[in-house]
């Protein structure tokens, strides 16, 4: 079973991080997509975490965005935690 939407108290949840692994593997859970607003905290915590269980955590984040006046949350997955946060202008 997957689950690729979840937050932790990293964001907007109720559970901290090693909670909501163990609880998502105790739900059948086997591979666990945490996907925090804004953040990417918590990822070392969910791998230590999911380590001895047989559960795949998959990298996410929940982006908090707005168009046209309404706000849009996108989820993204493996992300690039090292990328910079601003690139060059281009000189084209
Ligand atoms: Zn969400």
């Amino acid at each position: 079973m997957l689950e690729l939407h979840a937050h932790t108290t990293y964001s907007y949840g109720t559970l901290e991080l090693i909670e909501l692994v163990e609880a998502a593997f105790q739900a059948g859970v086997r591979a666990f997509a945490i996907t925090d607003h804004d953040t990417l905290s918590g990822w070392k915590e969910a791998f230590r975490a999911a380590r001895n269980l047989e559960m795949e955590i998959v990298p996410g984040v929940e982006l908090s965005t707005v168009h046209r006046d309404r706000s849009l949350h996108i989820l993204g997955f493996y992300p690039d935690a090292g990328h910079a946060r601003s690139m060059p202008a281009s000189k084209d």
